[in-house]
């Protein structure tokens, strides 16, 4: 038998960030993963943002998130010698005078100051749609995400991390010592974040996930931008001349294809927005672990001590991974609190010893 302190399942965005704080804190791991480029973090564009949502408001705890992502991910990009995270200032044109004298005004709020750069009056990019101008935030940029996980995959290994790209078979888990036995492997605990594999997961299926499906475009134009642009769909600056435009927000449709519906409903938004010749080269799809109350599932198993989650990252896996890791890890070496806002018991009214599929709205 091997003996490790931490089992995890699962190397999206949420399985680097904790394994990685983990074996910060000296403890010893086994991660598994397997069909990761399935997975929701393998197709995400990577964005950070601290000003989202149709009402662009200062997104849930930016004040605390930004500055952590920006250490976290320094500190991974010295770890491995790789540019990781894109540090780019984003572009949301306005649609009317009301909106620009409305961020006029919020230039002066405290609350958003240093999320704005300033306000533009006037027509700034030639490409774009921006008649009446538009803000310009900072603070914010994309993160490689497909780059970020095969570099942590190869951090974690030389952390002495056992890595196993092989499926974890959950029912061949023994926890009968307290522990977690599982094949050749003893743990303390074992923490599952497996993203949407969470909803068929005998262990947690009874939390309020809200899955989302999502669809995104990669698209070729000659157009010049050095800013990410942002209004119906967001315009993500690649290499030259490639673009990642995107994305859908579907709960009906949960499955992985890619749709002409799709398709559609990016294009229609990006010609909104830009007057460019452009050409799609590649559509992907992917399936957001979201919750009802739009909040993480993060904490121990109400009844299985030795299981746990990290899970329910939705549509912000890039900003939010990272503090939440961090304190996670730290609750589970150090006992530290966590959050109540993100911790699972704020559900466990939800969970049924003797029923393990529940109906829930
Ligand atoms: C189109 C789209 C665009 C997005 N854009 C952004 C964005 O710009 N910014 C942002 O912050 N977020 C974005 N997101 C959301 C982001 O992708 C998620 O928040 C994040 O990826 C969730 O990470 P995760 O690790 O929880 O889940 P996942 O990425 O799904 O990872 C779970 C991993 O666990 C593995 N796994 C599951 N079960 C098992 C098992 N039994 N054994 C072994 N391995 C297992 C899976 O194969 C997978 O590799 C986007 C999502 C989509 C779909």
């Amino acid at each position: 038998m091997t003996e490790v302190d931490f089992i995890i399942v699962g190397q999206g965005l949420a399985g680097s960030t904790l394994s990685y704080q983990l074996a910060k804190l000296g403890k010893k791991i086994a991660v598994f993963d397997t069909q990761r480029e399935t997975s929701s973090s393998w197709v995400a564009a990577g964005l950070f943002n601290p000003i989202t949502g149709r009402k662009m408001a200062k997104t849930w705890r930016a004040d605390d998130l930004f500055p952590f992502l920006m250490q976290y991910y320094s500190e991974i990009e010295k770890n491995c010698g790789e540019r990781l995270l894109n540090k780019m200032g984003i572009y949301r044109p306005f649609v009317s005078i009301e909106e620009q004298n409305e961020w006029e005004a919020r230039t002066a709020d405290e609350a958003y100051e240093k999320y704005i750069e300033r306000v533009s009056q006037k027509s700034e990019f030639v490409p774009i749609k921006d008649g009446f101008g538009g803000i310009h935030l900072k603070q914010s940029g994309f993160l490689d995400v497909q780059n970020y996980l095969e570099a942590m995959a190869n951090i974690l290994k030389n952390k002495g991390v056992i890595y196993k790209t092989e499926l974890f078979e959950t029912p061949l888990m023994n926890l009968d010592s307290g522990h977690v036995k599982y094949k050749d492997i003893e743990a303390k605990r074992v923490i599952f974040c497996d993203g949407r594999a969470s909803m068929e997961n005998p262990y947690f299926k009874w939390l309020p996930f809200k899955l989302v499906k999502g669809e995104i475009l990669h698209v070729e134009s000659k157009m010049t931008l050095n800013k990410i642009i942002n209004r119906g769909v967001f315009v993500i600056p690649q290499t030259e001349n490639h673009f990642r435009v995107g994305a859908t927000y579907d709960n009906f449709d949960l499955t992985l294809s890619t749709t002409p519906k799709g398709r559609l409903q990016i294009e229609a938004k990006l010609k909104e927005l830009i007057d460019v010749e452009y050409a799609v080269k590649g559509q992907y799809a992917g399936i957001r672990p979201a919750t009802r109350d739009r909040k993480p599932f993060i904490g121990i198993h109400p009844k299985y001590k030795s299981v746990g989650i990290f899970n329910g990252l939705g549509a912000k896996g890039v900003s939010l991974a990272p503090y939440f890791a961090d304190q996670f890890a730290q609750h589970l070496v150090n006992q530290s609190a966590l959050d109540k806002e993100v911790d699972i018991s704020r559900y466990f009214s939800f969970y049924n010893d003797n029923v393990s599929v529940t109906q829930y709205e």
